[in-house]
């Protein structure tokens, strides 16, 4: 079995982008909005080289909600890939959640066991890849991050990413960091134990 390392990915990999209509930092959704977390490539190559599977889990209902379009979705996706690429740096999956119980769009709307904090899109990964969910960890800058990990029975780190403070209202992480890169050695260091 292997060990994981579960990511979300605004806030976390790429950093938010303040929304149009609230003002309020929130995921990129044109690819040149898209900007890496500094740090964030070396620490996800460390943890690479550090023995873990990455795989990233990431809401994304603005779709469903009728505010952009897959394509744009996509594009933007194609554009976290494409950054880290060009840093050597590929990850091994990348899970999307495009479901919202009270969207719009019908074939997106209504309740689905991958948004989290349900634990849908780590359980079926771990499937897929025979991951030690035990031995895994998830990072996330929100309280339904941590949440999903919890349920999944994986070990939680909170990065209280300062732009994204109206995703959390206290959600118990086991470790708590200002950045993924700071997470990095907590993680590698739960190998020895
Ligand atoms: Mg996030
Ligand atoms: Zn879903």
């Amino acid at each position: 079995m292997s060990r994981a390392v579960f990511l979300d990915r605004d806030g976390v990999i790429n950093e938010p982008v303040p929304d149009a209509r609230s003002g309020r930092p929130e995921s990129p959704y044109r690819p040149e909005d898209v900007r890496l977390a500094e740090g964030a490539v070396d620490a996800l190559r460390m943890l690479h080289e550090g023995g873990f599977v990455l795989i990233v889990v990431s809401n994304q209902p603005a779709a469903a909600k009728g505010t952009v379009s897959m394509d744009q979705l996509r594009a933007v996706h194609g554009r976290v890939v494409e950054l880290l690429a060009a840093h050597g740096v590929e990850l091994d999956d990348w899970r999307y959640c495009f479901h919202h119980p009270e969207g719009v769009v019908p074939q997106l709307t209504g309740a689905c066991e991958c948004r989290k904090p349900a634990p849908g899109m780590l359980l079926d990964a771990a499937r897929e890849h025979d991951l030690d969910l035990a031995a895994s960890w998830i990072v996330g800058d929100s309280d339904v991050d941590i949440q999903a990990g919890e349920t999944a029975g994986v070990k939680t780190v909170l990065v209280q990413n300062p732009l994204t403070e109206h995703r959390r209202k206290g959600a118990a992480a086991q470790e708590i960091v200002r950045n993924l890169s700071e997470a990095v050695g907590i993680i590698l260091d739960s190998r020895d134990r």
